[in-house]
């Protein structure tokens, strides 16, 4: 296959780098409304009094002033703490020293779970309140979290969003970047022998304004050395079904063909390599591949990006996860 000839549609990166301005307004600010003597018009009758505490101080735990959620303990005099402080203090209430036995403050924890909260991501742009359960459960799946660091093989626990990982896997982890949609990579290694220092490779390419990461590597596959590659989209897994993309390595009148769709960077890099859901080239057939006299290895990966057609019926297909 002729890769030059394949018309690469590359728009221009539409990724704006705008700050996010963070406001913080006072919700709380009360303010006691007093009725004039003459004021005959009240049709509200007694006066009201903005109560003393509000709800968010009455959640407060008075030992680390941090917000309480379920499980709320209090102590037989009725004073209130965290769960996390709980187990720090011994069984003695912080604020009267009594025994503070094992008592629940079911009262409070309904305030708690009744309370809308934002999702903690707001300040990257989520505009979503939930109740409590539902906010963490929301946080978990947010569109708006940060992504890890993609780097595969080191402990890297950079978080971001894509273009500022970008700029950190070029800068930091000194990853090639290629602009366009296919390629054409040499993979040298003069011991082949050695799987164990198993990441080789990261290589970054931007086309159809999007990032993706090219991984291969060389593991252990039960008893069986491979070399394996793959490619991770820079995005979510709703946007990275767009995109399809091929892979082929070959020699000696062989060849290997992969075909998919490119995971999202959501699932870890391990995750997608344990799934084998990539181009995997048995270590026999890869030095076969090389040529030579299997002292080096030596593989030519070409491959190709494309963007599919969108299909909104297209359900979620991925292979051995369930397993
Ligand atoms: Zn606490
Ligand atoms: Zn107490
Ligand atoms: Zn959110
Ligand atoms: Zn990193």
């Amino acid at each position: 296959m002729e890769l030059d000839n394949i018309e690469c549609v590359s728009s221009s990166d539409g990724m704006d780098e705008d700050e996010i301005h963070q406001h913080h307004h006072s919700e709380f600010s009360s303010t006691k409304h007093r009725n004039g003597a003459n004021n005959n018009n009240n049709i509200l009758g007694p006066t009201a009094i903005a109560p003393a505490t509000s709800v968010h101080e009455l959640l407060e735990c008075p030992v680390c002033t941090n917000s309480m959620y379920p499980p709320i303990h209090q102590c037989h005099n009725g004073h209130t703490l965290c769960s996390t402080c709980k187990t720090r203090v011994h069984n003695r209430c912080p604020t009267c020293r009594q025994e503070l036995g094992d008592i629940r403050c079911l009262a409070l924890e309904k305030v708690a779970e009744s309370l809308e909260l934002p999702c903690k991501y707001y300040s990257l742009g989520c505009p979503e309140i939930f109740p409590y359960y539902s906010k963490l459960k929301h946080e978990t799946v947010c569109n708006f979290r940060p992504y890890s660091c993609p780097y595969a093989g080191s402990e890297c626990s950079v978080v971001g969003d894509i273009s500022f990982l970008v700029t950190h896997l070029r800068d930091d982890h000194k990853v090639d970047m290629h602009t366009g949609c296919t390629f054409n990579h040499r993979y040298v290694k003069s011991n082949p022998r050695e799987v164990e220092n198993a990441t080789w490779m990261l290589t970054v390419f931007h086309c159809f304004g999007q990032y993706f990461c090219l991984h291969f590597e060389a593991f252990q596959l039960g008893m069986a050395p491979v070399y394996m590659a793959f490619l991770r989209f820079m995005g979510d897994e709703n946007e990275a079904r767009n995109y399809s993309y091929s892979l082929e390595v070959g020699g000696n009148g062989r060849k290997l063909i992969w075909e998919g769709t490119p995971r999202s960077v959501r699932d870890s890099h391990r995750k997608v390599r344990d799934s084998h859901d990539g181009l995997i080239i048995q270590r026999n057939m890869a030095l076969f591949f090389s040529g030579g006299d299997r002292k080096e290895l030596k593989l030519r990966v070409t491959g190709r990006i494309w963007k599919e057609q969108q299909n909104p019926d297209a359900g979620v297909c991925i292979p051995n996860l369930c397993s």
